[in-house]
């Protein structure tokens, strides 16, 4: 296909605003998908975004109109998906901003919109839900303009993804508007990035790219820039949506490569791969690697399946770049593994597919964020779990991830939203005003206070009006001390947990008092306390449950009563020295949940 006529694009939005559905009116006049076949938010695959309603993965289509070649990547919109937007928005040209006519612009609109300008992307604004009664398009226009002063009134164009209206005006839009592709690099060779990929089990791995400069063909020789690796391409072709075969990919195409590798981390997302045919020198900028900010420990529900569960994660990480884990062992929920992800939603989703795509059910920990040690020897690791933090006389400084948050709001929630920013601890930045009615407001904030119920209480405070976006920002000290839990006298592990030193002993009585109503008596007393650096700063006990031994004695014989008792006794001093309190998963798991 002449470059001229190819026209790659993304949608970008709020979440809910029409993205996938927006695609579904898009492949339909396109035809790419006959009408019997069509479904709605066709581009979510997985069971999960159809059940949801949400976009999770990245997912490129290719169509055809008045002889241009269309390429649309259709993206997630959460915050925790950043990292899939921004692959996709590297990939294209141009992006239709959608904004809801009923909701106008909302905080990861804008995100989103932030993120296509740093790549020089054309933008189409669209207004979408127009056959809506509460549909407000005059406001939306404003709202739009106020973000993208060089746009008028004129260019933004009102639709409905719902029944098709002002659909097709936007095909035409796009083939006027969006650039041809561009090569990005004035070097010489071939040259596609790898936007995304995965492993079949009959092909090996396959690579979505983005063809930059020359063509790709089957029996091709290409090498993988960044790691070195050469192989011989077994197939190439388009997404419609499905995966098909085309004689070849050329240069501003988007499309997979059936690479011929079997191993998906020779093949990473992000890296160049270049034809022997027309060897480029230099490789295209990659990504920014995605790092994992809040981890959790995760353990078989069943001992016994660990084998099985190390097999699953390793599987998930091979499809969610963003994803890590390493192996950790707990005393009370036993091997199992500490595991990284970008924030709740990506925690949330994660255990989702453990359970339907590998049928595992796992024991998730508490979250926490990373946090940033720094030693009196000024060396520095960056530590996931609790167990990790050294003695109090090794540390200099203390670490936690810091986020820059923007809640948009209509402004009579303005100070409820304010009010919730204080009570954990941020930061107050600046308010902008969209228009008369809605305000943007800007704080920075420690991401483990977003980790609690952030998003839920915004939501409810503003009758579901707020929306929230954030992206790290920086590291900041902060105070930290370990917490360590202990049940008869001894340190349950899982237990354990950073906070601050201001609110040690608040959070220390939280949890003896949520442990002495979770856990079941014993045949002895038992002790349950929390201690800061060996010395106990809350405590509480669990009376013994008494069996009544004597119960089968009828009346009488006082002595023999009394001997028993007596042996009772001893018992329960046997048992309390051995200290063994199995602390049964119900209560753990409570705890979990406080
Ligand atoms: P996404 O999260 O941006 O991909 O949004 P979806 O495409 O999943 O749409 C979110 C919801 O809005 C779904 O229930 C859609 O049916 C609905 N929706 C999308 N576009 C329109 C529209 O133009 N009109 C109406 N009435 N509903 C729409
Ligand atoms: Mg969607």
């Amino acid at each position: 296909m002449l470059t001229k006529k190819i026209r790659n694009f993304c949608i970008i939005a709020h979440i809910d605003h029409g993205k996938s559905t927006l695609a579904d009116r898009l492949l339909e006049l396109t035809q790419t998908v006959a009408k019997r076949l069509m479904k709605e938010q066709l581009l979510d695959q997985m069971d999960l975004e159809r059940e949801r309603g949400i976009t999770i993965k990245l997912q490129p289509v290719r169509m055809n109109w008045q002889g241009y070649e269309l390429n649309l990547i259709d993206t997630p919109g959460h915050v925790d998906f950043t990292y899939e937007v921004s692959r996709s928005l590297a990939a294209v040209e141009g992006a239709i901003l959608v904004v809801d006519a009923t909701q106008g612009v909302e905080a990861q609109t804008l995100a989103n919109l932030h993120l296509a300008r740093e790549q020089n992307l054309t933008i189409i604004p669209v207004i979408n839900k127009i056959d809506l009664p509460a549909a407000n398009v005059d406001l939306a226009t404003a709202e739009i303009i106020k973000l993208l002063p060089e746009v008028s009134p004129a260019d933004i164009l009102a639709i409905s993804a719902k029944t098709g209206q002002g659909v097709e005006k936007l095909l035409d839009r796009l083939i006027e508007k969006v650039p041809t592709p561009k090569a990005k690099l004035a070097a010489p060779g071939s040259r596609a990035l790898i936007f995304d990929s995965y492993f079949d089990d009959y092909r090996g791995v396959i690579a979505y790219v983005r063809v930059f400069a020359g063509n790709f063909q089957a029996n091709d020789k290409i090498e993988f820039m960044a790691t070195g690796k050469t192989s011989e391409v077994l197939e190439v072709g388009a997404f419609k949506p499905m995966l098909e075969k085309t004689l070849e990919l050329s240069e501003g195409e988007i499309g997979y490569i059936v690479t011929g590798l079997k191993d998906l981390s020779e093949a990473r997302v992000g890296d160049t791969i270049t034809n022997y045919k027309n060897i480029s020198a230099l490789p295209l900028p990659g990504y920014k690697n995605v790092k994992p900010f809040v981890f959790a420990g995760v353990f078989p529900q069943d001992g016994a399946e660990f084998n099985d569960l190390r097999d699953s994660l390793e599987k998930l990480s091979l499809t969610d770049s963003a994803f890590t884990y390493e192996p950790e062992k707990s005393s009370t929920l036993g091997p199992g593994f500490r595991c990284g992800f970008l924030g709740l939603l990506h925690l949330d989703i994660f255990q989702e597919r453990l359970r339907r795509e590998f049928a595992m059910e796992v024991i998730l920990t508490t979250p926490s964020v990373a946090y940033r040690i720094i030693s009196i020897h000024d060396q520095e690791t960056i530590i996931h779990s609790p167990h990790d933090f050294p003695e109090p006389s090794q540390i200099k400084e203390t670490l936690e991830p810091f986020v820059k948050a923007e809640v948009i709001t209509p402004v009579e929630y303005l100070g409820n939203i304010m009010k919730i920013f204080s009570d954990k601890r941020g930061e107050y930045l600046t308010t902008e005003y969209l228009d008369k009615s809605r305000a943007i407001v800007y704080y920075n904030l420690p991401l483990s206070s977003i980790l609690t119920d952030f998003y839920d209480t915004i939501k409810s405070v503003s009758s579901g009006y707020a929306s929230l976006n954030y992206e790290y920002a920086d590291w900041r000290k902060c105070d930290l001390v370990k917490l360590d839990i202990l049940v008869a006298d001894n340190i349950i592990e899982a237990l354990s947990i950073l906070v601050y030193r201001s609110s040690a002993y608040q959070d220390g009585r939280k949890i003896v008092d949520a442990l002495q109503q979770a856990l079941p008596r014993q045949q002895f007393e038992v002790k349950v306390q929390a201690s800061l650096g060996g010395k106990i700063i809350a405590a509480a006990r669990i009376p013994a449950l008494r069996k009544d031994v004597t119960a089968k004695l009828y009346g009488g014989d006082v002595t023999r009563k009394r001997k028993l008792l007596e042996k009772q006794k001893k018992g329960k001093k046997r048992l309390k020295a051995a200290g063994k309190v199995d602390i049964p998963q119900e209560a753990f798991l409570s705890l979990l949940k406080r």
